[in-house]
């Protein structure tokens, strides 16, 4: 399951648009984040920015909406890959630890994307046209209850908005997230299905719980193909997941090498004891007659090298 998990990861990974991995791939060590001075290695995971090195080099993207990322404050920082988004996002995306949550204004239009009962999938905002939205009302009622339910969600969210909430954080803490007071009443997205390429995933998680980066990654990528019938999706927004394709071959390297030493450590211990073996069977199988053969050669290769 992993190894499959790995192949499609890698594939899907190799085959986005992504800017050049080389500078991070020259980088040696870590230097003092140019905020709080603690030492990291490309980004400081607590100030959201890059090292010095890095200052200016780190692809950005525009995007068509403003996101904000709810972090749950046990969420380990170094291993979120929400801090991608703000790197290379700065303007379009705003992290925030919980208790802290965005201040929305009244006017604006947000989204919570969270699995929720009464999510709706990011297709059936922008499949009914707002003019035949009470028409299709209409048809869905004769559909049963289950579709009530769901037309009521519909018509609060508008596929005019322009502000999307993630919440970055393990199973259990997203619940609790959102169950706050604050985010009550925000409409709530559940995103299409597809399987992470997280290296480290999540105990008793299905391989479709994806990281916060893909997440917001693929919402980008569906909601683009929504909203423009004529573009289909060109890659724009791929370079989103430049640290995380780079950590993703990172880790796989060092995983393969380790396979390739676990290998090449018991070749080597196998080479070792068969020689071990036959050194044995010689010393044992050895006669007196060939004892004294070996001494003779011996003796005439010494005589050889004196005489030269
Ligand atoms: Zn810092």
């Amino acid at each position: 399951m992993d190894e499959d998990r790995r192949a499609s990861g890698g594939l899907l990974l190799k085959n986005l648009k992504l800017a050049s991995h080389s500078i991070l791939e020259s980088m040696n060590g870590r230097s003092p984040c140019p905020n709080c001075k603690a030492s990291r290695k490309f980004y400081c995971y607590t100030c959201y920015v890059p090292v010095e090195e890095l200052k200016d080099k780190v692809p950005q993207v525009k995007l068509p909406l403003k996101i904000d990322i709810i972090k749950h404050p046990k969420e380990i920082d170094g291993k979120s890959t929400a801090v991608h988004a703000g790197l290379i996002s700065p303007n379009d995306v705003t992290i925030y630890t919980f208790p802290c949550i965005p201040d929305f204004e009244s006017s604006e239009k947000v989204v919570l994307v969270f699995p929720s009962k009464d999510a709706v999938k990011l297709d059936d905002i922008f499949k009914v046209p707002k003019d035949d939205k009470k028409e299709g009302k209409e048809d869905d009622k004769k559909e049963g209850k289950e579709d009530d339910k769901k037309e009521g969600v519909k018509e609060q969210i508008d596929s005019s908005f322009t502000r999307v909430v993630f919440i970055d954080s393990t199973w259990n803490q997203s619940n609790q997230i959102f169950r706050d007071e604050r985010l009550k009443g925000l409409p709530c997205i559940i995103l299409n299905s597809r399987e992470t390429c997280f290296w480290r995933t999540q105990k008793d998680k299905p391989n479709t719980y994806l990281a916060t980066i893909e997440a917001i990654y693929y919402f980008l990528v569906d909601y683009h193909n929504l909203t423009h019938d004529d573009i289909p999706y060109d890659g724009r927004y791929d370079n989103l997941l430049y640290f995380y394709a780079f950590m993703y071959k990172v880790v796989e390297k060092s995983n393969e090498e380790k396979k390739h030493e676990g290998m090449e450590n018991i070749r080597k211990r196998k080479r070792q004891d068969w020689e071990e073996k036959i050194r044995n069977k010689k010393l044992d199988n050895l006669d007196d007659v060939e004892k004294e053969k070996c001494k003779q050669n011996n003796d005439d290769s010494n005589k050889k090298a004196g005489s030269s």
